[in-house]
């Protein structure tokens, strides 16, 4: 048993891009503050932030079709898309600001200017496309895309996906220069190599095993170290940013807010390729539509990705069943999680989402071979031997009882669970992600720390000058974001001008 005890203000766990996003904020704003993280893992970002273990998209709602429906009436809600384009511009400045300020540096080794597309096949999915491009493109956030139906545009604009194509199914696709490409590994790793230089107490190969309020109200920690033997740890303030591990730990808590929750787990798989003459045919990201019965996060695309100075083309995500809350979980992740508060709830999204469990199954089931199939719907002459599967990063979906679903309803956004006291907060849920990571933060900041609003709002807009604001009704100030956060992260020549 070891005797390391220690008091801190605040204990981040988890060292993916959340807690790194709110070490930094937090650091920003209270720099006097005593800050620990907790990672179990030996380097931060290692999880579903990590460069492999995720897709990599800035999403802004450029070219995900599932974030504008089409309403009974036959128009397209675009309500979604907004929040989640605005929620991308919180990002973009807060990482601007850190450029601009030298906190972080070489802005190109973690976001990248890249195309974003939509493409659909058949009568019915281009009448929808270009019913969407006329909802979005006369909206300031969505100045510049294009749309285009036209055969030879579309060759020139997606030559991969063009070639060798015999379907006679009318095919169209919006573009959008905007769009990019970001590498969340490389962030995280950036952003906790800046907090380490402020003094954050960073732990790695420490797994917190259990969570419990002490006598005087603040959190103690008991935290399994690399030696195997336990330490403990309290704070005034503890974040649970553990990814899919942040649900069991939650639980430990025992704080009302944590009950009637369950967790289903989504594993995932890419195709990877890294034949320089393929990839260099393909320039962009390209989202299709989602197969019936296929949840909103298994929408297949074919992206290019900057990863280490090198272009690769991804395809996926293929979505899995597995029991596994992380990557590196346990095949017991998801029988451990079901409590006496969360049994019936559980019991309800199971029988709810019969259909669904299955199409996962019958994914994790699918061959290489049926893999690349399903890639020659957009890559006509894939040859099997240009592509290799990578396992990618667990999605734990939240299950809830709501007014609106019932009891185990299945969420497919991000929820902030935080005590009433505002003393721990967990981050569930893992959509739309990291794009929104300062967003979600700042949300945790606000539930959190009511009491010092007040005094942080100036370094909030700061950093974050559109705080408070909706960018949507106010296109000049969107505009001016956009061309500064633009030139601040290296974006601003290959993107079109938004002046
Ligand atoms: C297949 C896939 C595709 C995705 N695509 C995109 C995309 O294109 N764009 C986008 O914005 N988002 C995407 N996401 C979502 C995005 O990856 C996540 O939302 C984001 O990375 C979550 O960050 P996090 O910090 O919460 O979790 P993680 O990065 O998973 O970090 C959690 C950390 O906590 C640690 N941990 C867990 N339990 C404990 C414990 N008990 N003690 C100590 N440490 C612990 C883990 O080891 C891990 O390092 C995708 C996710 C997946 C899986």
């Amino acid at each position: 048993m070891s005797n390391r005890q220690t008091k801190t203000d605040v204990i981040l766990i988890g060292a993916g891009i959340m807690s790194a996003t709110l070490g930094t904020l937090l650091k920003e704003l209270v720099p006097d503050w005593n800050i620990t993280v907790f990672e179990k893992l030996e380097k931060a970002g290692e999880e579903s932030s990590n460069e492999w273990n995720n897709a990599g998209t800035g999403h802004s709602a450029l070219c995900e079709l599932n974030y504008t429906v089409e309403k009974p009436d036959g128009s397209i809600d675009i309500n979604k898309a907004i929040k989640i384009n605005e929620q991308f511009q919180v990002s973009r400045q807060f990482w601007s600001y850190l450029v601009d300020n030298n906190l972080i540096r070489n802005p190109q080794d973690f976001i990248m200017p890249l195309p974003h597309m939509s493409l659909v096949q058949g009568e019915k999915n281009v009448e929808f496309l270009k019913k969407r491009f006329e909802a979005l493109s006369n909206n300031p956030l969505f100045q510049g895309m294009e749309f285009s139906d036209d055969p030879e545009k579309l060759m020139e604009w997606i030559p991969l996906i063009m070639q060798d194509r015999n379907s006679t199914d009318p095919i169209a696709a919006t573009k959008i220069d905007s769009g990019t490409d970001v590498n969340f590994g490389a962030l995280t790793r950036m952003l906790f190599d800046h907090l380490k230089s402020k003094n954050v107490d960073i732990n790695y190969n420490h797994k917190v095993v259990d969570i419990k309020r002490t006598s005087d109200g603040l959190w103690e920690l008991k935290v399994k170290n690399d030696r195997g033997s336990v330490e403990r740890h309290t704070a005034k303030f503890v974040f649970i940013g553990g990814g899919g591990g942040s649900l069991p730990l939650l639980q430990k808590t025992g704080i009302p807010e944590s009950k009637h929750i369950g967790g289903f787990p989504v594993s995932g798989l890419f195709l990877v390729c890294n034949n320089q003459e393929v990839v260099e045919q393909h320039h962009a990201k390209v989202y299709g539509k989602a197969a019936v019965g296929a949840p909103p996060m298994s929408v297949p695309h074919l992206d290019t990705r900057y990863i280490d100075n090198k272009k690769s083309l991804l395809f996926g995500p293929f979505a899995g069943f597995s029991p596994k809350f992380l990557k590196t979980g346990s095949n017991m992740d998801l029988l451990s999680s079901v409590k006496p508060n969360n049994v019936f709830t559980m019991l309800a999204a199971g029988a709810k989402n019969m259909s669904l469990t299955k199409y996962l199954i019958q994914q994790l089931m699918l061959s290489k071979e049926q893999r690349i199939e399903e890639l020659r719907e957009f890559v006509p002459n894939a040859k099997s031997e240009d592509w290799d599967i990578v396992v990618a990063g667990q999605r734990v979906q939240v299950i809830k009882d709501t007014e609106a679903g019932g009891k185990g309803t299945l969420q497919f956004g991000t929820e902030v669970v935080s005590a009433s006291d505002g003393s721990i907060a967990a981050l569930l849920g893992a959509s739309p992600g990291a794009s929104t990571a300062v967003h979600v933060m700042l949300e945790v900041i606000k539930k959190c720390f009511p009491q010092h609003l007040i005094e942080w709002e100036p370094k909030i807009k700061e950093m974050i000058p559109s705080y408070g604001m909706s960018l949507v009704e106010n296109p000049e100030i969107f505009q001016e974001i956009h061309t500064s956060t633009a030139q601040s992260l290296g974006l601003s020549d290959k993107e079109l001008s938004y002046s």
